[in-house]
């Protein structure tokens, strides 16, 4: 074809329009390549539940939901005050809107605990929307997927064999399909306390401790991981002498043998032992994990991802532990509609561990986790498969949910 002939055939016609006039008429009315809506916030709502539930309204109808967590009795309030910062916004410039609320916050708490837990709902609910107003999943939005399920551990019930529904509560975990477990060690009720302030172990209580491990370790196959929580309570002598003896019991790891204030401790707990260290649940923003990675405190961490700063926050925590060879495992209490959005950055990261799960019992909760969102029970045999769905992918179940609200509290906007 010469080109006077080939002007003369269907992409010469192209040709014309590729001049450029004719690209940015082509540009303005082509539906493809795809133009970007154009969106307004009218509306930001909360409602209390077990955690802060944020709703952002459009002028175009279409809504992001998100989920904070924990740090929230006071969260109604702080994202009431997010509102005329939000108004009127394109809810698209996710990341810009979220460092406007956090630097605008400096003197009002932005550096962690409620204010970050508000604005982290808020930051989710702006990824919803934006997934739903582009037609695209949120992990998209994230730079893809990496897996498309992620594995989930069980928080286990049961931790002790004294306990009557203990083979109840590890049947459960094995016949759900969980290939990990978690058990909580700490007991600032065992009757072998000298002290009720001081968390100085003594032989007695070290005894209990490593016996609850041993319990579930030879209750659970050789094939579930067992993961142990210490919730950062005990002294750096009693952390370190807790981690040397767990040794033999090939952890998943240890989590906050002390109180993660302190990174020298927790970094001299872990130098003094082969058991692997996990902290961050309480922890925000990066810059809450900077020092943890930097003096190589720890094997792992923990962020909350309905409370650290959201969902890209997230994944640059994650993208940071990466360049130290740590893993992710997330702390995660969240509902179906938290979990799943935690899912979509797990979905994202290279160094993704594992995710927890808190809705095994009792049964109420159970039958709680399985009515919270229209798609039904997403544990499916120990993983959760990464909805392709715009935005999360899954849809809070109102009608279900609303008996849940906290008393006194309203109802997304309702008076
Ligand atoms: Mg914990």
């Amino acid at each position: 074809m010469n080109r006077r002939e080939w002007i003369r055939s269907g992409s010469g016609a192209l040709a014309g329009l590729l001049s450029f006039s004719g690209l940015s008429a082509a540009v303005q009315n082509s539906v493809s390549p795809y133009r970007r809506p154009r969106l307004k916030i009218t509306d930001v709502q909360t409602a209390m539940i077990r955690g802060l539930h944020v709703r952002i309204h459009t002028d175009q109808g279409i809504f992001g939901h998100g989920e904070g967590v924990d740090a929230v009795s006071g969260g109604t309030g702080i994202v009431a005050g997010f509102r005329a910062a939000l108004v009127g916004q394109d809810p698209l410039h996710v990341e810009a809107l979220f460092e406007r609320l956090r630097t605008s916050g400096i003197f009002a708490g932005a550096q962690a605990g409620q204010y970050v837990a508000a604005l982290t709902a808020v930051e989710i609910a702006l990824w919803d929307l934006a997934g739903k107003a582009v037609g695209l999943p949120i992990y998209q939005l994230l730079g893809g997927r990496m897996r498309d399920r992620i594995r989930i551990y069980c928080d286990s019930g049961t931790d002790n064999r004294n306990d009557p529904r203990a083979r109840e509560f590890i049947a459960q975990i094995i016949q759900l399909g969980f290939t990990a477990a978690k058990i909580d060690i700490d007991n600032g009720s065992d009757p072998a306390r000298f002290d009720r302030v001081n968390w100085t172990a003594n032989n007695a209580e070290i005894e209990h401790m490593i016996d609850k491990v041993a319990f579930m370790r030879e209750s659970l196959p050789k094939e579930i991981d067992l993961a142990v929580d210490m919730h950062g309570r005990y002294d750096a002598g009693t952390g370190k002498r807790m981690a040397r003896e767990l040794e033999p019991f090939k952890l998943l790891w240890l989590e906050e043998p002390v109180p993660p204030e302190n990174v020298d401790a927790m970094r001299d707990v872990r130098q003094s032992t082969h058991t692997p260290i996990c902290c961050g649940e309480n922890l925000f923003l990066r810059h809450g994990f900077r020092e943890l990675l930097e003096k190589r405190a720890v094997d792992i961490i923990m962020p909350d991802i309905q409370k650290c700063g959201g969902l890209a926050e997230a994944k640059k925590i994650a993208d940071m532990a990466h360049t130290y060879y740590v893993p992710m495992a997330p702390h995660c209490q969240a509902s179906p509609v938290g979990t799943m959005a935690s899912c979509h950055v797990l979905a994202s990261i290279p160094n993704c561990l594992v995710l927890e799960w808190h809705w095994g019992h009792p049964a109420e909760r159970m039958a709680e986790w399985k009515q919270y969102v229209k798609e039904g029970d997403i544990l499916q045999k120990g993983y959760i498969a990464v909805s392709d769905a715009p935005g999360i992918g899954v849809e809070m179940n109102d009608e279900y949910v609303r008996k849940l609200l906290r008393p006194g509290a309203a109802w997304f906007g309702e008076k």
